[in-house]
């Protein structure tokens, strides 16, 4: 029975070779099971017809039975014209249909006087009721009450060409489920679909296509948005399950020299107590015989690469190398900066890998990592090249996480004898649910301090027309002691004319404040040019810094406590909540202007309420996963697993997913080798999906 959703669609009467091509190429639908799992994207009342009477310009879709009185044709140009039939339902009352295109074929084909049921969306033309392009049936083959609730399927405009359109797979879906005439077989345990009073899976399967009401559609859908979050999660659990059990950890049972001496002589703060928290918890882990696979969440500007120095430590202390991985260059090479400084006058070698670093000096750190001379390692990608190799790595820490993907991750795996311990850190928090699904294999330690003397950042929304006066507050922030960011917006799409706004932009401030000394930096830069004007403003030399989103992550500068953001519109909300987090670093009160046009769009205006209502990373997520959905988050593509959602929606359906999870995690505990019988339904199902789900299977 599983064997006919195998079936090349091809052989489902009404297909033939080139509507299984065109099927194939557009939609992605192969076999029998790939059609009934194409769902709708909406449906349509059609239980009830309409009198003319009732009808008025603002309804949704309706049905009215009836028949043509007359046709019409208006010639609109040489080759246009536009066709009208005159419509009546025997009331007295007449409508119009028209049709703009196709109007020949209509007079052709639809016989005055017959009985017909038309459907389309009314509105008012030249004071009457009219249907544009509707559809129409023959009134006696419709049945009606076996019509329901019809569906509506995502076709493109290739498809309709060759006259593919909805109604088209509508029918296909038809005869498949005729054909489909046996129970379809279940992939839930009953305990499952009793507890959670879920339908079956031959009735949701059915029914999501074919609901007789909104009920039933809605049924449908739980059931199935609860079976795909359930698998997804099965499938993450029973990975961190097997890498549990198949892989030892190293285990650190101490903590050392360069631990001890760096607590005592070289940290220049006391830590946070969430700080403290987070490293006791790394410790239990690093020292637990397990490998330690943990998601460490904190704000910007929460400490976290301290965290992961000390971690970096310990693992040291241990005998291990230890390496760290940022997203970019100028992250690594601040990373590399910060580390050398904290551990200034103890000896530790640091070195940093990445593109960029070629020939002899490339060679020499490969050596180094190669006999353990080298023993930390801070880089960019490039670490995860095959060609680098090292002695005993025995701890690595994946800085902005959301850019690395599940992949990516367990290449780094292969880099050791046993695998190493991994602390995935992360600036922009990942909402729960995402996290659940995304990261699931991970645990979770939550930095939920900032560092003590901290002010709040204000955040505040201006026009560009108000640019003089906020200059002047500029000005004023400088004459205090400050420095500032001015951030221009830079899309790589439109790389060059925004480089040039830059070059503009920042010739137009040096008019402004020829008082002040101005650095400019831009991913277009030499290296060498980039890294001498950050300095400069670093050292404090320059007081503004005109750069683009190079400066997103990771630099930090206590004294600058202004960042001016230009065309914030065409920042998404984690971007900017990560420039934000450029300032309040310092004991001064810091400030983020947001500057605009005039005119926003309502997803803008959105974005931008937010960044003033809140500095709270974890709400900044949650808001941005419901505008943008979890597939434009970044990263989340990469991810490769949990975005082939078929019909879940992580956003949305968040309360699902922590059901799926508990589940889901209730029987990984109750069978963590995944074999026993009482399961065998579930595991069966999970191996099949697993075979004909090429992300899932990048997890294995
Ligand atoms: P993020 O979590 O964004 O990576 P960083 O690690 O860059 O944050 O830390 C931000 C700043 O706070 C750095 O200048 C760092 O030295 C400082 N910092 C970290 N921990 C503390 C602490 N416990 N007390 C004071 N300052 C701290
Ligand atoms: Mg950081």
């Amino acid at each position: 029975m599983t064997d006919i959703l195998q079936q090349d669609i091809q052989y489902l009467p009404g297909v033939g070779p080139q509507r299984k091509k065109m099927l194939g190429e557009e939609l992605g639908i192969m076999t029998y099971g790939d059609l009934l799992q194409n769902y709708p994207y909406k449906h349509v009342d059609r239980s009830r017809l309409y009198s003319i009477r009732e009808l008025t310009g603002d309804m949704p879709f309706v049905q009215v039975k009836g028949h043509i009185l007359s046709f019409e044709t208006f010639k609109m140009s040489a080759r246009k014209e536009r066709v009208v039939a005159h419509f009546t339902d025997g009331s007295g009352k007449v409508m119009d249909l028209t049709w703009f295109n196709g109007g020949k074929y209509a007079k052709q084909n639809y016989t005055i006087g017959k009985e017909y049921i038309i459907f389309g969306r009314p509105n008012v033309y030249n004071g009457r009721i009219n249907v544009t392009h509707p559809d129409i049936d023959l009134a006696d083959k419709l049945e009606l009450s076996a019509m329901g609730m019809q569906p509506y399927y995502n076709t493109t405009e290739k498809m309709k060409k060759a006259g593919l359109n909805s109604r088209a797979i509508e029918r296909l879906v038809k005869t498949l489920l005729e054909v489909l005439k046996e129970p379809l077989p279940e992939t839930l345990p009953d305990f499952i679909t009793q507890k959670l009073y879920l339908v079956s899976r031959d009735e949701a399967l059915r029914k999501i296509h074919y609901p007789q009401n909104t009920k039933e559609l809605e049924r449908a859908r739980v059931r199935l948005k609860f079976e795909e979050l359930f698998y997804v999660q099965l499938n993450i659990l029973r990975y961190a399950s097997d890498q549990r059990r198949k892989y030892r950890g190293y285990v650190f049972s101490k903590v050392g020299d360069h631990f001890n001496d760096f607590y005592h002589n070289n940290l220049p703060f006391s830590l946070t107590e969430a700080q403290k928290r987070v490293i006791r918890e790394i410790r239990k882990d690093m020292g637990s015989g397990r490998q330690m696979n943990r998601l460490l969440q904190g704000d910007v500007g929460s400490g976290k690469t301290l965290v992961a120095l000390m971690s970096m430590l310990i693992a040291l202390d241990n005998g291990y190398q230890a390496c760290i991985m940022a997203p970019t260059e100028i992250l690594a090479e601040q990373h590399l900066q910060t580390i050398m400084d904290f551990l200034k006058g103890m000896d530790i070698r640091v070195a940093l890998l990445t593109g960029i670093v070629k020939g002899k000096k490339r060679q020499e750190i490969l050596d180094g990592l190669l006999d353990g001379t080298v023993q930390i390692l801070v880089g960019t990608h490039a670490v995860i090249e095959d060609t680098v190799q090292f002695a005993h790595l025995g701890m690595v820490v994946v800085d902005e996480q959301h850019r690395f993907g599940v992949a990516q991750r367990a290449k780094l795996w292969s880099k050791s004898q046993n695998p190493p311990h991994v602390l995935v850190m992360t600036a922009t928090p990942i909402p729960r649910t995402l996290a659940m699904t995304l990261y699931g294999d991970l645990d979770v330690s939550v930095i939920d301090e900032l560092p003590p003397g901290r002010k709040p950042i204000v955040t505040q929304h201006v026009f560009d027309r108000s640019l003089p006066s906020l200059y002047d507050s500029i000005r004023n922030q400088i004459h205090q002691g400050r420095q500032v960011y001015i951030v221009f917006p830079l899309i790589e799409e439109s790389e060059k004319i925004d480089l040039k706004n830059l070059e503009e932009g920042y010739e137009v401030l040096k008019q402004v404040f020829p008082e002040f000394h101005l650095s400019k930096v831009h991913g277009k830069m030499k290296p060498a040019d980039k890294e001498a004007e950050m300095q400069k403003f670093v050292s404090g030399e320059t007081q503004i810094l005109v750069a683009t989103t190079v400066i997103e992550v990771g630099v930090n500068v206590p004294n600058a406590s202004v960042m001016v953001i230009l065309e914030a519109q065409r920042f998404g909300l984690s971007q900017l909540h990560q420039l934000r987090g450029r300032v309040g670093r310092g004991a001064d009160q810091s400030y983020c202007i947001l500057v605009t046009g005039y005119k926003l769009a309502e997803d803008t205006k959105k974005r931008i309420d937010i960044m003033c209502e809140t500095n709270d990373g974890f709400r900044i997520a949650e808001a941005d996963l419901k505008l943008r959905g979890p597939g434009d988050l970044e990263g989340t593509q990469q991810s490769g697993m949990a975005f082939d959602l078929k019909i879940a929606d992580i956003a949305r359906d968040g309360q699902l997913v922590q059901i799926a999870r508990d589940e889901a995690q209730a029987i990984i505990d109750d069978d963590p080798t995944c074999e026993s019988p009482r399961y065998d339904l579930l595991w069966k199902h999970l191996r099949e999906l697993r075979k004909t789900n090429i992300n899932w299977g990048v997890i294995s």
